[in-house]
């Protein structure tokens, strides 16, 4: 298992991400995605949009990041979205309490003190209140990480919530937060979504959007940001059906991301035994990280809780009439809720690759190499003249602009071709074409494929409907 620096320091050298603000030293929790993270990220999207909206019955919306303030309270997200806080008085490190002690466990697993880890295990899951986290701190000695000291203060609870003004004036009446999940701008548009599509019980609404959390730590890179993306879908069944359709959800999300070229060794399930207060069921996808495995996007029965909260602090019907028999109720939910930038992060780890293969001159060298889905990967072609003459590079250009077209590709000229190569494994582009001097007399290229480096010769104007059937 590689590092996961290795993936920082790729992703910045060749531009996937890099710090925000960084020439102001960055922002903490915050990132930029940059000319090739943008087409991963945007990959990413486009193929979760048409897994999900091309269907008859799910409906796409792109609600606004700032809602009215009770959606909050109604969701629970005022008074319930908390995290448990400590600090180290000795250090003034302040953590996570809950990950705090999930940390320590790791720790003594990896120790073989499995009876300690296992005991705390279950303490954790009983924990409710910032006291009983604060006991099995104490109770345990859980030191902290950077002073090494048990020198704690109680746990409190941190709403995550970023709160703002909207309007000049700064009161308690103008404000308004940045929405946590995007799943509450799903709930609250339900009865428009519903009646001008006119959709009928199960349907669903899918949306892709930012949504912000003051995160009390931020840590391993993108996995937990304080500004970051979701793509959720909420499906309203008809209440009773809710297993059935959790049961499909799971299978459909799981085969989605096997679809993208994840390895199906690098995920499990994580089953839920605490829910959360609106869910009666829930899973998560997890991935291999390098420092561990990590929830990629849950899979959650919430129940009719969000619509019934929504239709009591609003004062408005938001129930599901059955033409056919006139049936009337509240529709229960089934909700797939991923995170773009922690599955880009995934599908980074996930692609990297180094392999030992001889150069030109037969000298072996290590390649490093993203194995990116074709469908995910940000340069889908990259064209190379072999040399900068003889009519070369303006053949080259000409099949360029007219790939260009249909693709994101890239054009080299640079260094030898095995140097060119290198360039395009390192950000996963999964074709590059070469034209030599045969081009100029027969008119075929030689396409290079990049997880085999077989390189095949075809004629040029045969390169577009190669690579639309492989991509
Ligand atoms: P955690 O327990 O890790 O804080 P959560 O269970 O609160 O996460 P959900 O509210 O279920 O997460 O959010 C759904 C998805 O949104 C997660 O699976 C994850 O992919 C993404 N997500 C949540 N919080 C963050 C974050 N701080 N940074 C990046 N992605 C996030």
């Amino acid at each position: 298992m590689f590092k996961l620096e290795t993936i920082i320091s790729l992703a910045k050298r060749r531009g996937f991400v890099f710090q925000s603000s960084e020439i102001y030293g960055g922002l903490n929790g915050c990132w930029d995605y940059g000319p090739l993270g943008v087409e991963l990220l945007q990959n990413i999207k486009n193929a979760w949009w048409r897994e999900m909206t091309f269907r008859d019955n799910i409906e796409g919306v792109d609600a606004a990041i700032l809602m009215h303030p009770r959606t909050w309270d109604a969701s629970g997200h005022t008074s319930q979205f908390s995290d448990p806080m400590i600090d180290n008085k000795t250090s003034k490190a302040r953590h996570r309490a809950d990950n705090l002690i999930e940390d320590f466990i790791d720790k003594m697993k990896k120790k073989k003190k499995n009876d300690i880890a296992e005991k705390i295990e279950v303490e954790l899951e009983a924990a409710r209140e910032p006291a009983d986290f604060y006991n099995i701190i104490v109770n345990n000695q859980i030191p902290d990480p950077v002073s090494g000291t048990t020198d704690w203060t109680e746990v409190r609870n941190f709403n995550l919530m970023f709160k703002t003004f909207i309007g000049p004036i700064e009161d308690s009446s103008s404000a308004v937060y940045l929405r946590p999940e995007t799943a509450q701008g799903i709930f609250v548009n339900f009865k428009n979504v519903m009646e001008t599509g006119r959709q009928k019980v199960p349907f669903g609404i899918a949306q892709i959007g930012k949504a912000f959390r003051n995160e009390i730590n931020t840590k391993n890179f993108l996995f937990r940001t304080r500004e970051f993306e979701q793509m959720e879908m909420q499906y309203f069944i008809k209440p009773g059906s809710e297993q059935d359709w959790f049961e499909y959800w799971k299978e459909q999300r799981w085969n989605w991301y096997l679809s993208l070229g994840m390895k199906a060794e690098k995920m499990r399930w994580k089953v839920h035994n605490k829910l959360a207060h609106y869910a009666n069921y829930a899973v998560d996808i997890e991935f291999e990280f390098p420092f561990g495995f990590g929830e990629i996007e849950g899979i959650h029965s919430r129940t009719d809780f969000d619509l019934k909260a929504h239709q009591e602090f609003s004062g408005k019907k938001l129930e599901y009439v059955d033409t056919v028999n006139g049936e009337r109720f509240v529709p229960y939910v089934i909700e797939t809720s991923g995170g773009v930038s922690r599955s880009l992060m995934a599908f980074l780890c996930n692609a990297y690759d180094e392999e030992t293969v001889s150069d030109e001159n037969g000298k072996s060298e290590t390649r490093v190499v993203m194995r990116f889905s074709p469908k995910l990967a940000p340069i889908k072609v990259a064209v190379f003249p072999l040399v900068n003459k003889d009519g070369m590079p303006e053949k080259a250009q000409e099949i360029y602009q007219d790939l260009s077209k249909s693709f994101k590709s890239q054009y080299d000229t640079s260094g030898a071709v095995g140097r060119r190569y290198r360039r395009q494994d390192e950000i996963g582009t999964p074709f590059c074409v070469t034209i030599d001097g045969e081009t100029l007399e027969n008119g075929t290229v030689t396409i290079r494929e990049r997880d085999s480096m077989e390189q095949i010769r075809i004629s040029a104007d045969k390169i577009k409907q190669y690579l639309f059937e492989k991509i």
